[in-house]
């Protein structure tokens, strides 16, 4: 079966180029960033980011077992990306989060919450260029993270229809509480 992050990545390669930067605003165990670092190539940029200081060791040994160089990590919460990637405004080809918690970790009470996804979700606002796109794979089976899926679908129904492409992939024939992919495209501001 094609996993949800599969299908995040799919998506993601349709608008990665060689040379773009991207955001990884949930660096995690660093697949994402691994997988986000092939597509930009050594050409481009992945600015991985986690808040914990566990996953952003994670993040670094994969890259360097990769032999990867073209991250940079900071520690931190996504919720202020705004302030602390602000030389990069209007620079960014896409920004992916994958919600949750740290697998593997022993602390599952570091997880993201609505509130900062969200306030992550507006700085990708002013962060993205042109035809820039927003992956989020929220997972609903545990404690609020149903709570936050709703929170990330609300925002993402926001976003102006003359602007943004937005989809939602779920399986439709699982639990109701198996993960969702939601992912926004800008629109070219050019004529088609
Ligand atoms: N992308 C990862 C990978 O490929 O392994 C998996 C990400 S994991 C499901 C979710 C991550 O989000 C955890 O490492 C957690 O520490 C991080 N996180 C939680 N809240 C955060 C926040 N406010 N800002 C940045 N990272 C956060």
């Amino acid at each position: 079966m094609i996993t949800s992050v599969r299908l995040a990545h799919l998506l993601l390669k349709e608008c990665i180029h060689n040379g773009d930067i991207m955001i990884d605003a949930t660096a995690g165990n660093g697949h994402d960033t691994l997988f986000l670092s092939d597509c930009v190539g050594d050409a481009g940029t992945v600015i991985a980011i986690d808040i914990q200081a566990e996953a952003i060791n994670a993040t670094r040994q994969v890259m360097e077992i990769h032999q990867r160089s073209n991250a940079l990590y900071i520690l931190g919460d996504h919720a202020a990306m705004n302030d602390t990637l602000k030389e990069y405004e209007g620079n960014i080809a896409g920004i992916t989060f994958n919600l949750g918690y740290l697998p593997g970790a022993i602390d599952h009470t570091i997880i993201t919450k609505s509130s900062s996804t969200i306030s992550g979700l507006n700085a990708c606002l002013t962060l993205l260029h042109e035809q820039g796109c927003i992956s989020v794979i929220a997972y609903r089976g545990h404690d609020h993270g149903l709570e936050e899926a709703h929170a990330v679908e609300q925002w993402m129904h926001a976003l102006p229809s003359q602007e943004w492409h937005v989809v939602s992939i779920s399986a439709i024939n699982q639990s109701s509480t198996s993960p969702v992919v939601y992912f926004a495209r800008k629109k070219s501001l050019r004529p088609q």
